[in-house]
């Protein structure tokens, strides 16, 4: 199969010290790993709030966004919130991830397969536990929402970190990966997932 083949694409994942605190290791790693994505990269350390901040600005246009949803989560409340603009939202709620993130161990984690980021986002559910859907990582499994974690000035504890897009993966994978981290190997079942001709079942 082809380097470039939809089977190939990668996600990173993320399990935030709150998954590892909660033992929900297991629970979040079988999650994933029944859709018949494939694992092929997996370390568990405390990261540096450097390696965090690294992680986050990768992407030009993250502190911005991130920066826009916190406000609007404030006026939702019907609060100001403590700063004007987007860009400086963003850097309050990336100090935060720093401090979150390096707070204890955390596992990085690389899944590869059809659509990888896509199906790891509808499994992670979306930012807020409070709001995200029902059968979803963090709609199941916590209970945070942005005014509690807004109250407390703190980063919303969701669990998990899933990339955004494929580019953003691609990134991503390099900051908390090198190359020969990244396992190569054939997975036996992903024959029924993407054979085309499906011989080699009936005897
Ligand atoms: P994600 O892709 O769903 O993880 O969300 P983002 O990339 O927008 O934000 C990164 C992380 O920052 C989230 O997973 C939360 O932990 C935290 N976060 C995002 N938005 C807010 C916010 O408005 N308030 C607080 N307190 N934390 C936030
Ligand atoms: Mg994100």
């Amino acid at each position: 199969m082809n380097k470039n083949h939809k089977s190939k694409e990668k996600s990173l994942v993320l399990i935030k010290p709150d998954g590892v605190q909660r033992s929900l290791i297991g629970e979040i790693v079988k999650r994933y790993e029944r859709t018949g994505l494939k694992l092929v990269a997996l370390k568990f350390f405390i990261p540096t709030p450097k390696l965090v901040e690294k992680h986050y600005l990768i992407d030009d246009r993250w502190l911005e966004s991130v920066g826009g949803k916190t406000i609007e989560s404030y006026k939702e409340k019907g609060q100001k919130a403590p700063f004007s603009n987007p860009i400086q939202g963003g850097k309050w709620v990336l100090e935060k991830l720093k401090k979150f993130l390096s707070s204890g161990p955390i596992i990085a984690m690389v899944w590869q397969g059809n659509e990888a980021v896509g199906i790891v986002r509808k499994i992670t559910g979306g930012t807020e536990p409070l709001s995200s859907d029902v059968g979803t990582i963090r709609g199941d499994l916590t209970l945070d929402s942005y005014p509690l974690a807004d109250t407390d000035a703190r980063a919303i504890r969701n669990l998990v970190h899933a990339s955004g897009s494929p580019q953003e993966a691609a990134k991503e994978i390099r900051v908390w990966f090198k190359p020969n981290e990244i396992v190569k190997y054939r997975l036996i079942p992903e024959a029924i997932l993407y054979d085309v001709n499906l011989d080699g079942i009936k005897e």
